[in-house]
């Protein structure tokens, strides 16, 4: 029986799985994925999450994998119209932050184990039995449910993800080359038209990470993000013919969700990151918030499992919920507020993302 089972690497499961190991309490990662990707998606680290890295020994190597001063470069209807600098977070692609927590975790002696994807859980009064879509079964003290937005876990204990999915509000990104375009710049093109196209440069690689408004089909619907409709939005955003888009490696369309779990424990179980909260990216505040309730479960288990005379039980396993919860309400709240001032402020020119950060 291991200590902590945790389902997910994304990078609250992986920060999780630092904290543990570090404290000496075995513990063991599940994947369903075959093997890591290659995605941007979460780009900006806050410096609280640099904080919870510094402990666990990755900080170091994330700022030399990242940039540190970013400048965001606004156009209005194909005009550069003003130049901001970022704040003081870190740029940096998302499955890089992975990377280097999952090269931590095997130098204190965890491996992600892949291909293996959490599909029943079984709780009894001394641990809980996890069944993997193979056929196995792992027993363990704790399950931490990391497993993102659609998380099986929150399904298989059947915990009410409440909230609402804003239909109208939907964005396609990937990462694209766009080789003649300036990578020291977060462009952000932006239309008296009301629409967009934002080309992040992803530090240490060749891609930018883009973000549009996507293009509608006949009947008002969505177009699905190719290669093909990406230059199509950078060619009416951005009015720069010289440059063509190549050699997407990701592409995906993300609709706005504001949801939260109606709880974060269930006996022995526990949720954490998206799989107990998902709202509009504005901020950039989702990943990082996952990380901040990693480091909070991270504390809570390590007190209950280190505990020598085990007396420590029910409350201290209540603590991470009572903590984390309200944090995750005021999340939503807050990313809803700072997603309407970058909708209404990117129709002035010269205003772009910076209208959702603080
Ligand atoms: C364009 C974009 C920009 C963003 N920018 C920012 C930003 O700047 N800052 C920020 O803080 N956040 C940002 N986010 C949000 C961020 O990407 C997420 O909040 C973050 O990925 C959540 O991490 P997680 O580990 O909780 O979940 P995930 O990253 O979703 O990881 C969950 C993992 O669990 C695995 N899994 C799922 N089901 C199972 C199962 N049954 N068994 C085993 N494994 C399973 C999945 O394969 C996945 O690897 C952005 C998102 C997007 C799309």
């Amino acid at each position: 029986m291991t200590d902590v089972l945790i389902a997910g690497s994304g990078p609250t499961g992986l920060t999780l799985a630092c904290e543990l190991a570090l404290r000496g309490i075995p513990v063991r990662v599940l994947e369903q994925r075959e093997g890591p990707h290659r995605e941007s998606r979460g780009k900006g680290l806050d410096p609280a999450s640099l904080e919870v890295f510094g402990r666990i020994g990755a900080a170091e190597r994330m700022c030399a994998a990242g940039a540190r001063k970013v400048i965001l470069r606004k156009y209005f209807d194909g005009a550069h119209v003003k130049d901001t600098a970022s704040g003081d977070g870190l740029l940096i692609g998302q499955w890089r932050i992975e990377e280097v927590l999952r090269e931590r975790l095997a130098e204190l002696g965890v491996r992600v184990e892949y291909g293996a994807e959490l599909v029943g859980i079984a709780q009894e009064a001394a641990g809980v039995t996890a069944r993997l879509a193979d056929g196995r079964t792992v027993r363990t003290r704790y399950l931490a449910g990391c497993d993102g937005g659609r998380s099986s876990t929150r399904t298989l204990l059947r915990i009410p993800f409440e909230g609402h999915t804003e239909e109208a509000l939907m964005m396609v990104l990937g990462d694209v080359r766009a080789p003649g375009l300036s990578r020291d710049y977060w462009h952000q093109w932006f239309t008296s038209d009301g629409g967009g196209i934002m080309l992040c440069p992803i530090p240490g690689t060749e891609t930018f990470q883009l973000q549009g408004s996507p293009e509608e089909d006949g009947e008002g619907g969505a177009m699905p993000p190719t290669l093909e409709s990406f230059q199509r939005l950078f060619d009416r955003h951005a009015r720069l013919p010289g440059i063509r888009l190549a050699d997407p490696t990701w592409l995906s369309a993300w609709r706005s969700n504001v949801r939260m779990a109606a709880r974060m424990r269930e006996g022995r179980v526990f949720l954490a990151g998206d799989a107990a909260h998902v709202h509009p990216i504005a901020g950039g505040r989702g990943m990082n918030t996952g990380i901040q309730d990693a480091a909070a479960l991270g504390r809570t288990l390590a007190a209950v499992l280190t505990d020598p005379g085990g007396s420590l039980r029910e409350d201290a396993l209540d603590a991470y919920e009572a903590e984390r919860l309200p944090v995750a309400a005021e999340l939503l709240a807050d990313t809803t507020r700072r997603m309407e001032r970058v909708l209404a402020a990117v129709r002035e020119p010269g205003v772009g993302t910076e209208a959702g950060m603080d």
